[in-house]
């Protein structure tokens, strides 16, 4: 493959640029592989690469009933930030955010990876002792966020309105080095940089069940026929429950739909990422100046990729009162995805009943900022069978032995 550079841009101006390869090959699936990953979203590409890169392992298939990154990957508000209160929590999610800054480089295609700050707000006196607690708990951490004063919040952030009627901000939880990437460029570095190992990445290939002999994984059926393999991963997100079935085992996961908005771009107004999880809203400013708009859940489960009116309207509503600039905006486009939310509001990356076939799922609403992380635990353990130290307290088992990792504040309604 060749590389991205000033020098191959310059060349290919010249050219028109007619020299560009292919970023990933569209090849037919071969008989059999070591390991077959279901779902070509950030984390199972993230799974391929690392076990790749890491273990050498590149006799890998990632398969995809849709486009690579069509799912949740291509449809989040791409918010990065690892100030999580629980250790293992904030021990993998500082773990991918610290990958994300050099992701770039890694992979040799930029994912515009801008740590402009995230900030949660503050609204209620409930909210300033938790973010003050998650401000200690993460500098025991090694994560550096701090909790700041209102004054501190309109200074970064000058568009806000402190004063609302019902929730006055009364300050935040700061992470200066958290932001966001852009989310389709993750998916398709780690495409390129997965085809470039050899791996085939099949896209319009959807599993319909799954192979197994004396309660092993043998195999997997699809849509482009059977295909062998040593071992399975299921990297799924909001269908998780569906390959589980097909496996013959059950998840403590609900899907629910999330939804999200833009608005028409506008001039650079905010430089940082705002969070206030008391109203259920969200908003950064992307590069193309549109303000991203993000809310809460949906009500109900369902499994509805789209977007519904009364909820944008709902968090719209909510957003006005902390930035009244919101209202005379148009929106440009809404949608929505469907996600996978486990009790304990935490992922699981895990061994399942099925001999040789590994779960990754359960990231809800925040699963974006993970993907370098959770890629990189999810390798080690269908390397080695067993989870490292990353993924060790994310096992199925905790549901059965009560060993929950209650981040329903942290990841609760945040993304
Ligand atoms: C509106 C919205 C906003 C969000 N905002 C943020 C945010 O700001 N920050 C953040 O960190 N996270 C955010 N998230 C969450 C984040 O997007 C997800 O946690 C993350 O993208 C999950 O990635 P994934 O690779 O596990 O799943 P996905 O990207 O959904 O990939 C799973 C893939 O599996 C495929 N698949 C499913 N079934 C099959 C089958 N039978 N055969 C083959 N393929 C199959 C799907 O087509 C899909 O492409 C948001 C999500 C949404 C919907």
């Amino acid at each position: 493959m060749k590389r991205y550079s000033a020098f191959a841009i310059a060349r290919e101006a010249f050219r028109h640029h007619a020299g560009w390869e292919r970023a990933w090959r569209s090849p037919e699936p071969k008989s059999e592989y070591d390991v077959i990953i279901v779902g070509a979203g950030g984390h199972g590409l993230a799974t391929a690469y690392y076990l790749g890169k890491n273990f050498g392992i590149t006799n890998v298939a990632v398969i995809e009933k849709g486009w690579l990154g069509g799912g949740n990957t291509g449809r989040n508000t791409t918010i990065i930030r690892s100030n999580y209160l629980q250790d293992p929590s904030a021990a993998i999610y500082e773990k991918a955010r610290s990958l994300y800054e050099t992701m770039s480089q890694d992979l040799n295609y930029n994912v515009m990876f801008s740590p402009r700050g995230v900030m949660m707000l503050a609204q209620t006196q409930a909210e300033i002792r938790g973010y003050q607690r998650t401000a200690h708990a993460n500098n025991l951490q090694g994560v550096t966020t701090e909790f700041i004063t209102p004054e501190r919040v309109k200074e970064l952030c000058p568009i806000i309105e402190l004063g609302g009627p019902r929730y006055p901000v009364l300050g935040a939880l700061w992470q200066p080095r958290g932001g966001t990437a852009r989310h389709d460029a993750v998916a398709w570095g780690y495409a390129r940089a997965c085809s470039d190992m050899g791996m085939d990445i099949i896209q319009q290939c959807e599993v319909t069940g799954i192979d197994q002999s004396r309660g092993k994984v043998t195999g997997v059926q699809t849509t482009k026929g059977a295909i062998k393999t040593k071992k399975l991963a299921i990297i799924v997100a909001g269908n998780s429950g569906d390959l589980a079935k097909m496996g013959g085992f059950r998840l403590p996961v609900e899907s629910i739909s999330l939804q999200a908005l833009v608005s028409e771009p506008i001039k650079p107004c905010m430089d940082v990422v705002i969070m206030a999880n008391t109203v259920h809203g969200y908003m950064s400013q992307s590069d193309k100046g549109e303000m991203v708009i993000g809310g809460g859940t949906d009500g109900y489960n369902n499994f509805t990729q789209r977007g519904s009116y009364h909820h944008l309207e709902e968090t719209v509503r909510a957003l006005i009162e902390t930035f009244p600039m919101v209202s005379r905006l148009k929106m440009l486009r809404h949608w929505g995805g469907i996600i996978d939310i486990t009790g304990d509001r935490s992922p699981i990356i895990s061994k399942t009943p099925l001999g040789n076939c590994f779960i990754n799922c359960g990231w809800g609403t925040g699963g974006f900022k993970a993907i370098p992380g959770s890629g990189w635990a999810m390798a080690e353990l269908v390397a080695g069978g067993e989870p490292r130290e990353l993924a060790s307290a994310f096992g199925l088992e905790r549901y059965q032995e009560g060993r929950f990792i209650d981040e329903s504040v942290a990841a609760g309604v945040a993304h």
